[in-house]
């Protein structure tokens, strides 16, 4: 780092981080990006937990936006691991010499918009600082780690992991008791793995989920000839779908309730054999009707129950609340591991886990003794990782501040009073709905034509304004109260850390996003004051 001008900071080098970086070069400007960990990939640089895995076939979860590059790379299966996602994301650094403009290991700590040069300043925890006239925030909507405080957490005397800062040699279980909290994404993947290897595996659950299988398998050399051979016509589809994939999963035009009972089961019955998150697609009215959202959450309580032998853990085991308002899981092997005789589950819906204890975890009278506890308990989703940053706009407001009661931004993109400040993926943008690399590429390019528009017509400063973000916020509001999405307690409602305040942040609906993006592109920037 140098105190040099430059003229765009990245924080993050994950997938935005390195595209925003591809993007600003091609523009011709001066670009540094700072990344807290000691490698490039973001989320698949840290959560390297057994199982971590993609959940949207790798062919489609990886950067369109270069032909060479997606012909050239062999995906092998038909969800990615995480050190085969690493090594793809490295190979992009690689491949467009990235490196040369990203430093590792420096944690952002503040950025301070100053009113008189116009210019952000943005400092490093090692003292470090850069001013430069574009700030760009590509720091992950999970990448700040929730490690909940559960009362003794810190006089446990043996180790403890988080998902999402897993140890890079990997750890052995073997002949160990462990304890997992947490039921998500993350524990539906690794649970199965630990299990395999522990000589007890004890699961502490607060919510089940509901969890589709994954059917992974290698791919078929003719199946990747098939879609290389059409590669942008599958990206296409995909940037034009609700949910950013899909190019070969059609989602059903019709509601649930508008087929019979026989009709109904084939298309669950269809799609569970077919693996993957376009079960949900069965149907286009699961998220917006609570009557045929039980038709699809009834049809995956019988699975479960068809899978795990034991009633009464099938039933713990069995969500009732609306399928899909929290992210959905895919499984390979979670249920059946309940069969095991190594595998207990703990309810703690009632009674959460009184305390953490140096020998292991209490829950009322329920002392379980492990040598090893698994935090697998999530993040502090889409606005934590930059509410960890003292973020000042103009006049020193706070972004904090702002943000008090909920995030505020306009198209998920910009924040009021925080002049050439952008969020990829940010609140009030699809973002975590959708294949997430699309909804990044989408940001990306948005972002660097406002950037080359400014550079053309010689602005200095691109600033969302109140009226306009005022507006999308009731609109995102308006639209998640049309859907189901509020029906539980999830992380896209903040709700899974203590305090935040429950706000629905992403926008459901990519293809409407993305021409709303494009139509105020074409209204000359409407909603922004480009000075
Ligand atoms: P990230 O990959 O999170 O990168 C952000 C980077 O910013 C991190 O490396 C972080 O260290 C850095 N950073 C943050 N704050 C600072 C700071 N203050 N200073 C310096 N650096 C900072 N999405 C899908 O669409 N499909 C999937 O199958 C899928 N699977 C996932 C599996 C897991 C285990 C997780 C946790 C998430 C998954 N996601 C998935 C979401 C995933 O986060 C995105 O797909 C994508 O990787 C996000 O890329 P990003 O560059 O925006 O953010
Ligand atoms: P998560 O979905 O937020 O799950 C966290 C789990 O921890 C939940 O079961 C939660 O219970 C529990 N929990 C949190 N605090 C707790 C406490 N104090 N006591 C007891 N339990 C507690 O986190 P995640 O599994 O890491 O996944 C986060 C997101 O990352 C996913 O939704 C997905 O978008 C992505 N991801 C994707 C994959 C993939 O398959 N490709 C894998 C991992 C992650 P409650 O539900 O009651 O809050």
């Amino acid at each position: 780092m140098s105190s040099e001008d430059i003229d765009v900071v990245i924080v993050g080098a994950g997938f935005a981080g390195l595209y925003m970086l591809h993007s600003v070069r091609g523009l011709g400007m001066s670009a540094l990006v700072i990344e807290a960990g000691e490698g490039v990939g973001g989320t698949w640089y840290w959560n390297r937990y057994p199982g971590a895995r993609c959940d949207v076939p790798s062919m489609e979860y990886s950067f369109g936006f270069d032909d060479k590059l997606q012909q050239e790379w062999e995906w092998t299966e038909r969800y990615a691991t995480q050190p085969e996602i690493l090594r793809y994301i490295e190979h992009v650094a690689d491949r467009f010499d990235l490196r040369r403009d990203i430093v590792l290991g420096r944690r952002v700590e503040s950025a301070t918009f100053d009113d008189e040069t116009e210019r952000w300043t943005v400092r490093t925890n090692d003292s470090n600082e850069v001013k430069c006239r574009f700030v760009v925030m590509a720091t992950g909507c999970l990448s700040a780690a929730n490690l909940p405080e559960i009362a003794g957490r810190d006089s446990f005397g043996g180790d403890t992991y988080h998902t999402g800062g897993w140890p890079h040699d990997g750890v052995d279980f073997t002949n160990q008791s462990v304890a997992v909290i947490g039921t998500g994404s993350s524990a539906v993947q690794s649970i199965p793995l630990i299990a395999s290897q522990a000589a007890e595996v004890t699961v502490f659950q607060r919510t089940p989920a509901y969890a589709v299988p994954a059917h992974n398998h290698d791919l078929d050399s003719s199946d990747v000839a098939a879609i290389k051979g059409d590669y942008r016509h599958w990206r296409d589809v995909a940037r034009r779908s609700t949910t950013g994939f899909g190019g070969h999963v059609e989602r059903n035009p019709v509601g649930a309730l508008d087929v019979d009972e026989q009709q109904r089961q084939a298309e669950y019955d269809r799609r569970w054999e077919a693996g993957g998150l376009a079960f949900m697609g069965a149907f286009n009215d699961l998220l917006l009707s609570d009557e045929s959202n039980q038709t699809a959450a009834e049809y995956v309580r019988s699975k479960i129950r068809e899978q795990v032998r034991d009633p009464a853990t099938a039933e713990a085991l069995s969500p009732h609340t609306v399928i899909g308002c929290k992210r959905m899981c895919v499984d390979t092997n979670y249920y059946a591991t309940f069969n095991q005789p190594n595998v207990k589950l703990v309810d703690i819906a009632q009674t959460p886990i009184d305390e953490i204890t140096k020998t292991g975890v209490r829950v009322g009278d329920r002392r379980v003794d492990v040598d090893a506890i698994i935090f697998a308990t999530g993040f502090d989703a889409m606005t934590g990782a930059i509410a960890r940053i003292d973020i000042r706009g103009r006049g020193g407001q706070r972004l904090s501040d702002e943000w008090a009661a909920g995030p505020q931004t306009y198209l998920g993109l910009q924040v009021a009073g925080f002049p050439n400040l952008f969020t990829i993926t940010g609140p009030g943008s699809p973002s975590v709905l959708t294949n997430m690399i699309v909804a990044i590429e989408q940001h990306v390019e948005w972002i660097s034509d406002l950037m080359a528009e400014m550079i053309a017509a010689g602005h200095d400063t691109v600033e969302a304004t109140p009226s306009a973000q005022q507006q999308w916020v009731e609109y995102v509001n308006a639209v998640a109260d049309l859907t189901l999405f509020g029906g539980c307690s999830s992380w896209y409602l903040g709700a899974n850390v203590p305090g935040k305040p429950r706000v629905f942040m992403p926008l459901p609906g990519f293809p409407e996003y993305k021409a709303k993006c494009d139509e105020v592109a074409a209204a000359q920037y409407e909603g922004f004051v480009l000075a």
